[in-house]
């Protein structure tokens, strides 16, 4: 698929330390097609205006297309548009979560479980209500291989369990969790599930009904839109019950000193002036990647994962580090006993682009006794040949660093 999908990435064609841009970082970041770096132009250009409140034709045009923006996400998630809210990003989806939902349904005693290779975002936020409420929160461990163990999620269930939250897939590993088993599991005990879409959204068809999760959170820096926007998505009846987040203009419909009324779905929660540019690129970073097609997309993906284990594998001294049966296109890696970032600021030299360290996933490499690791993780606009650049680029840094 690539030649022409490429020519859509402009940040792409630049040569990188006199050599040509490898970026294998897109767990931590995509980048932007020019339908997305567009509509963030002509915002600007032709109808920057605050939304929601003005009669006059900027504020209608930017309006329209800020709500024609979570139609599309609603309808991308198969959600109504009442259950999608407009959020900076997965972190912000989880403390909204654990801050209303939480506070006002964990008690002293209760538990929260998360897994042992949940991305910070997902553990910190839990831990400090628990702290706050004296609830526990209680870890699925994982195997060696990267994979929870589901007897033992099934064991840590118990009536006290309010939530599970858990990735769909692991930005460190790759892994793809069995996240809809965990749901039925979690909600036969009467808890509710918040999934973290942030790695699973750019890769793969995520259907909230299908899943059945009560919230799911996502970032729209991760599927090819702007940084600074996300969703939150969550079950209608449950968003009703939620007390507000954040107070302010927007997410109100009446104030006075006697007191204030809240606006309805899904304004409740979006208060103060929204990232408005940011949510149309995402509206369009998401029509974008369907044109493409998300089953296409994933065949291609795991083409390339598939190539690159096989190559990365080939090279003396590395080890794949997550190797579970089901992954996405994340390959972390050791050598021999080089230290990542070593490894890292020499293919850099060489125009690639990969991540090294904990990948904010402190517990994990805690769990697999290791500071951290080299990540290279693949979008539909990287390429067979980029893989074999970078196979031969580490055996080069392996050279000097051995
Ligand atoms: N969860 C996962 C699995 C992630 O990979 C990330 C980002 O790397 C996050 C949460 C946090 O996303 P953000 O920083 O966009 O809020």
């Amino acid at each position: 698929m690539n030649s022409s999908i490429r020519a859509h990435f402009p940040i792409l064609h630049q040569n990188v330390n006199g050599k040509p841009l490898v970026y294998f970082d897109n767990a931590a970041t995509s980048q932007k097609p020019l339908a997305v770096i567009n509509a963030i132009k002509d915002y600007y250009e032709q109808y920057n205006s605050n939304i929601h409140r003005g009669a006059h034709h900027l504020a209608q045009l930017a309006t329209e297309k800020y709500e024609d923006a979570r139609k599309t996400v609603a309808q991308h998630l198969n959600a109504s548009e009442r259950e999608i809210n407009f959020v900076r990003g997965t972190t912000e989806a989880v403390n909204l979560v654990a801050s209303t939902y939480g506070r006002q349904n964990v008690k002293a005693g209760d538990e929260i479980i998360v897994s042992e290779m949940e991305h910070h975002s997902n553990i910190v936020p839990w831990q400090m209500l628990c702290e706050d409420k004296g609830a526990t929160l209680r870890v699925i461990p994982i195997t060696d291989s990267g994979e929870i163990i589901f007897e033992e999620y099934l064991k840590l269930l118990s009536e006290k369990t309010k939530i599970v939250s858990i990735a769909y897939i692991s930005n460190a590993l790759g892994t793809i969790h069995p996240v809809k088993e965990v749901i039925r599991e979690a909600h036969k005990v009467g808890a509710v599930v918040f999934i973290d879409g942030a790695q699973a959204l750019p890769h793969k068809k995520v259907d909230v009904k299908d899943l059945d999760c009560d919230f799911l959170g996502f970032s729209g820096h991760k599927v090819f839109a702007g940084t600074g926007i996300g969703i939150l998505y969550g079950k209608e009846k449950l968003l009703e019950a939620m007390p507000p987040y954040m107070g302010g203009g927007e997410m109100i419909k009446s104030v006075s000193f006697a007191g204030t009324t809240y606006n309805d779905l899904p304004y409740k929660f979006e208060a103060g002036t929204p990232h408005i540019e940011g949510g149309i690129s995402l509206g369009v970073a998401l029509n974008y990647i369907n044109e493409i097609g998300l089953d296409k997309i994933a065949a291609y993906e795991d083409e390339l994962l598939q190539y690159g284990t096989h190559k990365f594998s080939e090279v003396e001294g590395l080890r794949i580090v997550g190797t579970a049966k089901e992954k996405a296109s994340v390959i972390s890696f050791l050598v021999n006993d080089i230290h990542p970032y070593d490894l890292g600021v020499l293919l850099n030299q060489q125009g690639i682009a990969i991540r090294t360290g904990h990948h904010c996933c402190q517990p994990l490499m805690d769990r697999l006794k290791i500071e951290g690791t080299c990540r290279a993780s693949f979008a539909f606009y990287n390429t067979k040949e980029e893989i074999d650049v970078t196979v031969n680029a580490l055996k080069r840094a392996i050279k000097v660093l051995s």
